[in-house]
């Protein structure tokens, strides 16, 4: 059974601390695996949180980019792509970020993994709208985040090119997956039967693939309207909102839900449908890794199983493709209940069984979670049979704590008491 200790670092953080002095002390202290972001989102770093960078000398706060790449690429590789699909080289850290950490992270002895955020991608879905995935009104799914449609044929050139880029450029031990799935309607007071009516995507080209794999979609996108016009119409004439503190009144809508699903084999078929389009992308980039460096490990970074339907991601389908599966299941920063923890371990490893992948489980480090919070969310996910646990993040997380919980857990891993 692998025993792992990981840790998601950005590549500023790479750049301004240096690649060699970060690798020293994450291997200092216990760490068999390191990814860094290759490329990644626009996002406040450190938020929800205090918005500190803790480790980084020449910034305190910081907003990355939108959709930097972190190495050197090369136009003509691309340049059979739509100009909107094109590579963005980072404008701040412009250098081989990806290249330096390797060579560092390696050279301690440590797994340097290559993490990928790929289906979302703003800039792209702006230049041309008709890239991304929408809801059953024309709506990307999302707020800020835009993602683009997995069916599409240009998206899945992107990806092929993305990929294909960093198994012939550098010699990696893995390679990590990030955004594989679609938007999640990101909705407060939230009546489950609307989020239903708002999933993605239902662009021309999804209905065109539904429908040619025997769905009857006009009848779905009747159905999916009709849902949310239900809530429409109720909170019209009877403003009523499931509030957080309310478990009496979410939980009967979920039920409610329940029935839906239970009765709809449609709207189930769809869903099913929706996450196969997902499995397609993911079976094209193993058989890419296969391909043209078959030791690479393929990762990718999953929604919690209670709730991945919601974002197609079927861990039966991935598990398949994939060696290795991370779910993030932060608790403190995000008012969510550690009792989920064992919980979602157990059902993950439920529908991996037979599949030979192996569940990481990520820990929120930052503020407001104290070494003792990391500890218990880190040893209720190992209790449960995760194969090892990544700390999220090393620039979130004040040293003090990315110390005493390292060195509390790189004990555990090893099964020895540090009581
Ligand atoms: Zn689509």
């Amino acid at each position: 059974m692998p025993r792992i200790l990981g840790v998601w670092v950005h590549a500023w953080d790479v750049a301004d601390v240096g690649a060699e002095t970060i690798a020293e002390e994450l291997s200092r202290l216990g760490f068999t695996h390191v990814s860094m972001c290759v490329r990644y989102v626009e996002e406040r770093q450190c938020w929800p949180g205090p918005n500190i960078l803790f480790r980084n000398p020449r910034r305190l706060t910081y907003t990355s980019e939108e959709s930097p790449f972190y190495w050197p690429v090369s136009e003509e590789r691309y340049s059979k792509l739509p100009p909107p699909l094109r590579p963005r080289t980072s404008r701040e850290y412009s250098g081989d970020v990806v290249g330096e950490f390797i060579e560092a992270v390696r050279a301690r002895g440590l797994k340097a993994i290559l993490w990928l955020p790929l289906l979302r991608f703003e800039a792209a879905v702006r230049e041309d709208p008709s890239l991304a995935a929408v809801d059953v009104w024309g709506s990307v799914a999302d707020y800020k985040r835009l993602f683009l449609c997995p069916s599409r044929k240009e998206v899945r050139n992107f990806i092929a090119v993305v990929v294909e880029d960093l198994l012939s450029r550098y010699e990696f031990d893995e390679l990590e997956l990030d955004y594989i799935r679609y938007p999640r309607p990101p909705v407060t007071y939230a009546y489950p039967k609307a989020v239903l009516s708002m999933l993605a995507c239902l662009c021309p080209h999804c209905v065109a693939r539904a429908e040619a794999a025997g769905i009857d979609t006009r009848e779905l996108i009747r159905r999916l309207r009709a849902y949310g016009e239900e809530v429409r119409e109720l909170i019209n004439k009877v403003a009523t909102y499931p509030l957080p503190s309310d478990a009496d009144f979410t939980t009967s809508l979920l039920h409610d839900l329940m029935r839906i699903l239970a009765e709809d084999p449609l709207v189930v078929r769809w869903l099913e449908f929706r996450a196969s389009l997902i499995e397609e992308v993911v079976t094209l980039i193993r058989d890419k890794v296969k391909e043209l460096n078959p030791k690479v490990t393929l990762s990718a970074d999953l929604y919690p199983p209670s709730a991945s339907w919601l974002v197609g991601q079927d861990y039966r389908r991935l598990g398949k493709l994939l060696d290795r599966v991370k779910t993030m299941l932060y608790t403190r920063q995000f008012g969510a209940s550690p009792s989920r923890i064992p919980y979602e371990v157990a059902l993950g490893l439920k529908q991996l069984r037979g599949c030979g992948a192996d569940l990481i489980v990520g820990v929120g480090s930052w503020p407001p979670a104290t070494v003792g919070d990391v500890v218990s969310d880190a040893e209720a996910a190992l209790r449960a049979g995760a194969h090892g646990i990544y700390l999220y993040s090393y620039g979130w997380t004040p040293k003090a704590v990315l110390h005493e919980a390292a060195k509390l857990l790189s004990g555990s891993l090893r099964g020895v008491s540090h009581e």
